[in-house]
């Protein structure tokens, strides 16, 4: 069977049409940069990347793997931070444009799902995956089966609380974990916080409008004092929390991705420091910590198999 896969996160749309029972990209995917973050917006973009990868009608539905939160399966997303959506009617707008079989899931279940069929935790019972691009996020399989809670909100991970009263978050909260370590957080802390002063990240950036995370991660690396103080806060959040995640819910492997998981070494060295200092020594046993192996495919490929019944 072959169906679309579209994997929605916070800048970056990309969409494949998938071979299911193989689970390969067939004719190549297409990837976007987001930039219209109003609902229709957002359902145009994925009108278009959708025909873009199935010219020919031959798809049997559409998955999409969104960043936001999903109320059940009503296809209403309640909150997405990284867009400012609340109460948003989605899969009615994309059904519309895209065909009646049409499913929404969170962008993290739809990644946790393509790695677990496809990809690095294939045939493990109990795996967290956990990522780290414009948001951050959690999947988990648990016995085998995508977990995802009484109402669709398993693995928010980017929104258990990490400093009370802390940073406000996209979500409308304080104290997020995301508010401290996404990639859109990173970014938004350090235009806070280096307007009047010059920075090594700055200038790498060349100039405070088109920094990001990857800029704060190279200057901490050049031992940048700011940028590394924002790492190490980052990755002593982010460590702790997965080595919280591990410690309660004991899976034989732990997976980790995202955009700016895979190209911030500073941000991964500090992580596992506090990760291995935090994480309860009998829960390591038989433990494994990988990288994700499909990449930027793990959503389309897990949406397209969701959305086929895989
Ligand atoms: P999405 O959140 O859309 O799924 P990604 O996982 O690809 O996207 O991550 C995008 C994030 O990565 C953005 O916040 C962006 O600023 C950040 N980023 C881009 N380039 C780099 C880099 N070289 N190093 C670290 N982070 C980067
Ligand atoms: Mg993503
Ligand atoms: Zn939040």
């Amino acid at each position: 069977m072959r169906a679309v896969g579209v994997d929605f996160g916070g800048t970056n749309v990309r969409a494949a049409l998938v071979d299911v029972a193989a689970g390969q990209i067939l004719g190549g995917d297409a990837k976007e940069t987001v930039s219209d973050k109003s609902p229709e917006g957002v359902a145009a973009t994925v009108e278009r990347v959708v025909k873009a990868v199935d010219p020919k009608n031959e798809r049997a539905g559409v998955g999409v793997g969104f960043a936001g939160m999903l109320r059940g399966w009503t296809g209403v997303v309640v909150n997405a931070p990284n867009f400012g959506w609340r109460e948003v009617d989605f899969r009615a707008a994309l059904r519309k444009r895209v065909g009646e079989r049409t499913e929404i899931y969170n962008d993290l279940n739809a990644i946790a799902f393509g790695e677990a069929t496809y990809g690095s935790a294939r045939g493990v019972r109990d795996v967290f995956f956990c990522f780290v691009g414009t948001g951050v996020g959690a999947g988990i399989v648990a016995d085998g089966k995508l977990y995802i809670g009484a109402s669709h909100l398993a693995g928010e991970f980017g929104h258990i609380k990490v400093i009370p009263n802390g940073r406000l978050c996209g979500c409308g909260m304080h104290g997020c974990l995301e508010a401290y370590v996404s990639g859109r957080n990173l970014q938004a802390i350090a235009r806070e916080d280096l307007q009047k002063t010059t920075s090594l990240a700055v200038e790498l950036a060349g100039g405070l409008e088109h920094l990001h995370a990857g800029h704060l991660d190279e200057a901490a690396k050049r031992g940048d004092r700011y940028a590394s103080e924002l790492m190490e806060q980052a990755g002593s959040l982010l460590g702790v929390a997965m080595a919280n995640a591990v410690t309660t819910l004991n899976p034989s492997r732990l997976v980790m991705g995202g955009g700016v998981w895979e190209k911030s070494s500073e941000l991964r060295r500090h992580t596992m420091h506090f990760f291995q200092e935090s994480v309860s020594r009998p829960a390591l046993e038989g433990f494994e910590m990988v990288e994700s192996t499909l990449g930027e495919s793990a959503g389309v490929l897990g949406a397209a198999a969701l959305i086929a019944g895989k």
